[in-house]
């Protein structure tokens, strides 16, 4: 299914439960603007190759725009503004002043030189320069992109400028002013909503629950290491693009962490079955935790799943049909746009802190993420029993909500 459409799909599923005038709705299917840009790139190895890149900016009612860039061959204006839509309901849900933004470049950065993409980098961020600023769009790292690519764009938009404005992005090093913890955020987050969730099934503190993660980049290695370190349980698979490696007595995050990071790839690990990545859906597990891409699970295979409870720390993992399959089927799901937010929540404490000039420890911006994430769980927790409705659902009637307040508020003009 198109992005864009499973957006419009889980919104109306909202609508019953919140009141929102119809024009207000209609603002929300449309992305406010969207800027495409050709990016020409000169090769090593002689000519010229150019690339298709978007921002897009969904809503702006709650504040500026905040969303990272992807980098991936998959990449299209449709994914972009799907993106960009989620994020206007996660910054939304987790109460930050931001509205919607996504940006991204169609390219396998594995064909790229580092050259080659230091000066793609640099490009989208020259194009970008009239579209992004600190109180107007701030971009930071997605799938593919990483604190070095943030450092280009920077040094680039702050080229642009003639003067230096470092919280015009996010997910830097810390040196240039990023927050200790951006890169655990997202997987740091999501354990934070796992812990709540299990909190209400009554299972917290179960020791015998086996997890399966697919995806093991940023968002997935992280979630392996606090799944064990916070919650003591044991990791029994785990998939990337190329394998999935099942091992019911357990994976340790030290020994498979540390070979993915050596060999940037599980295949070839010996402590357990290799098998094709998608057969990592029916391995006997009871917590599944999405971190790859969208659409992972569809109408088709979402009957393998024999996990009872799914964190989404990837953005759109479930379609709606696989969701239907899975609600019948009693799977309680931790939505994406409230269990992957850490990400945009500690990109926002690096703004605030940017802003300020007062920087925190790690085990503050920790302490202020969870106290913010269970805040959200519980409130949208309270609205989905109180309405009796899905947790995706509660999400989205807490987020329409506020960006319907605050668009009231601003009324419809020009
Ligand atoms: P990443 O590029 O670091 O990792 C993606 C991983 O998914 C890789 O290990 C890749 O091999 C794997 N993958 C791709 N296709 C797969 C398949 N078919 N089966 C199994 N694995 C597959 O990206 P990331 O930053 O970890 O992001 C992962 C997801 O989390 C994305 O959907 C992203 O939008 C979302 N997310 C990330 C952040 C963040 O801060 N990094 C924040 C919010 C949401």
């Amino acid at each position: 299914m198109n992005p864009q459409e499973m957006f419009l799909k889980q919104l109306e599923q909202a609508v019953p439960y919140v009141t929102v005038e119809p024009e207000y709705l209609e603002i929300l299917r449309h992305p406010k603007e969207v800027l495409e840009l050709s990016l020409p790139i000169r090769l090593d190895g002689g000519g010229v190759k150019v690339f298709k890149a978007w921002r897009s900016h969904h809503n702006n009612a709650l504040g500026p725009y905040k969303g990272g860039v992807r980098y991936h061959a998959a990449v299209d204006r449709d994914e972009v503004v799907a993106l960009s839509s989620w994020m206007t309901i996660k910054c939304a849900i987790a109460g930050l002043p931001y509205g919607g933004g996504k940006g991204g470049v169609a390219v396998d950065i594995r064909e790229l030189s580092r050259n080659e993409l230091e000066n793609m980098s640099r490009a989208y961020a020259l194009g970008l320069s009239r579209f992004t600023g600190t109180n107007y769009d701030i971009p930071a790292p997605d799938v593919y992109t990483n604190p070095q690519i943030m450092s280009w764009f920077l040094d680039t938009y702050e080229k642009v400028k003639g003067y230096s404005e470092s919280s015009a992005y996010t997910g830097k090093p810390p040196v240039l002013g990023g927050s200790l913890g951006r890169a655990d955020a997202t997987g740091k987050g999501g354990i934070f909503v796992l812990r709540e969730g299990l909190v209400k099934l009554g299972l917290l503190g179960r020791k015998d629950l086996k997890v399966g993660i697919q995806g093991y980049g940023n968002a997935g290695t992280r979630a392996h290491r606090f799944v064990e370190q916070d919650l003591g349980l044991t990791v029994v698979a785990v998939s990337d693009s190329g394998a999935a490696i099942h091992n019911p007595k357990g994976l340790a995050f030290q020994e498979i962490g540390q070979y993915k990071n050596d060999t940037r790839s599980l295949k070839g690990f010996k402590n357990g079955e290799e098998l094709f990545p998608d057969l990592i859906f029916g391995l006997d597990m009871d917590i599944l935790i999405l971190a790859a891409l969208g659409g992972a699970i569809d109408g088709q295979n979402a009957s393998e799943v024999k996990a009872s409870a799914i964190l989404e720390l990837a953005n759109g993992p479930i379609t709606p049909d696989g969701e239907r399959v899975l609600a019948d089927k009693g799977v309680t799901i931790l939505p994406d746009v409230l269990s992957n937010a850490g990400g945009v929540i500690v990109s926002c404490f690096e703004w605030i802190q940017g802003r300020s000039g007062d920087f925190w420890t790690e085990d503050y911006v920790f302490q202020k993420l969870d106290e913010r994430l269970s805040h959200s769980f519980q409130e949208i927790f309270s609205i989905a029993e109180g309405k009796k409705i899905s947790i995706r659902q509660a999400a989205y009637v807490k987020a329409v909500g506020r960006i319907v307040d605050a668009m009231r508020f601003r009324g419809i003009w020009p």
